[in-house]
């Protein structure tokens, strides 16, 4: 069979590493627990066996675990995977006593607060690890101009806080595009008009609907989620119906077929990067955990959509850091 017709495509899988908790608790602050990062041990020999090649973005309770960073550590000795930074401000020192949904928002805080937590997050990073960290994710999304110009001057080369079409009463994602791109840093959810820096790439996480149009689709959902709207259920009418589906390319949330509705989508946008996410805490089947499938169908979303993926595009599976490079030397994609 012939591979000329394909596209090609790079495959970025992020995976959120932190502490496993209830989610309809408040944040953990101390004494947090973090078993799951055991089965990422038997996850990264599953990733072996496609060829991903995973990012984890490894929090403050994680790399402060020296059983975790056992594991971890020999992943990244081996080559196989890239570790980033995650900061999670609940749980993450100098820990502040408020704890409210506001405030677990980094895009949130003072500034000095984030970059003390910042600087703490690095350092126990490099020790652990033994090298410097070049790629982030905030904990729970979204990224403004004073934090980018944090990581900056904490030598982070990629910044993944974007959660493409994502809203709620604390922070929001709004008109932040969909592909890879140098941000503004005067407003880093908006791409640079002219070249004004090449210090920070930004990856967002694959997100979209289940038409081209993403633009026009935003603002139908948008609308439909208005109070009254939403009140008739109209955005859950519109999904039932397929008329219009917003879909995130997470196992643990979109089922295989609502990705691979995406994955086409994304494929005819002509998009360089098809770049999945997850969390650690979903490696195990948690008691009380809130998302739709289990370990074992989360796993199969996974596969099931990774290998639809090669069968419509030649892909590359590389690292976060791998794939800025890529995408920012124009050397093609291989
Ligand atoms: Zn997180």
């Amino acid at each position: 069979m012939t591979m000329l017709n394909k596209p090609s495509v790079l495959f970025v899988l992020s995976v959120d590493t932190e502490e496993e908790w209830d989610w309809d608790t408040e944040f953990p602050q101390y004494n947090v627990q973090v078993e799951n990062i055991q089965a990422i041990q038997e996850f990264q020999q599953e990733c072996n066996s496609i060829g991903i090649r995973p990012t984890y973005f490894v929090d403050y309770p994680v790399v402060n675990n020296s059983q975790s960073v056992e594991v971890l550590k020999s992943i990244d000795q081996s080559g196989q995977c890239e570790i980033g930074a995650h900061l999670h401000p609940w749980c993450n020192p100098p820990i502040m006593p408020e704890n409210d949904e506001f405030s677990s928002h980094v895009v949130n805080l003072p500034i000095d607060l984030v970059e003390q937590k910042l600087i703490v997050l690095l350092e126990q990073l490099k020790s652990s690890f033994g090298h410097d960290i070049r790629s982030f994710r905030t904990g729970r999304w979204g990224i403004n101009s004073a934090v980018m110009g944090l990581l900056i001057k904490h030598g982070i080369k990629v910044d993944s806080s974007v959660y493409p079409f994502y809203r709620n009463d604390y922070f929001n994602c709004d008109g932040a595009p969909v592909e890879p791109y140098w941000p503004d840093l005067s407003d880093p959810l908006k791409p640079q008009l002219q070249e004004q820096q090449s210090s920070i790439f930004e990856m967002p996480v694959s997100a979209g609907f289940n038409h081209i149009q993403f633009t026009l689709c935003d603002k139908i959902h948008k609308l439909s989620s208005t109070r009254f709207l939403s009140f008739l259920r109209v955005p859950g009418i519109l999904w039932q119906l397929k008329l219009l589906r917003k879909i995130y390319l997470s196992p643990e949330l979109a089922s295989a077929s609502d990705m691979q509705t995406l994955i086409n989508v994304l494929l005819k946008r002509k998009t360089p990067i098809i770049h999945m996410n997850l969390h650690s805490s979903s490696l195990i089947n948690l008691p009380y955990s809130n998302h739709p499938f289990t370990r074992e169908q989360m796993l199969a979303n996974m596969k099931q959509t990774v290998s639809y993926l090669q069968e419509h595009a030649n892909v590359k599976f590389c690292t976060i850091s791998e794939a800025k490079k890529i995408l920012t030397q124009n050397q093609g994609i291989q």
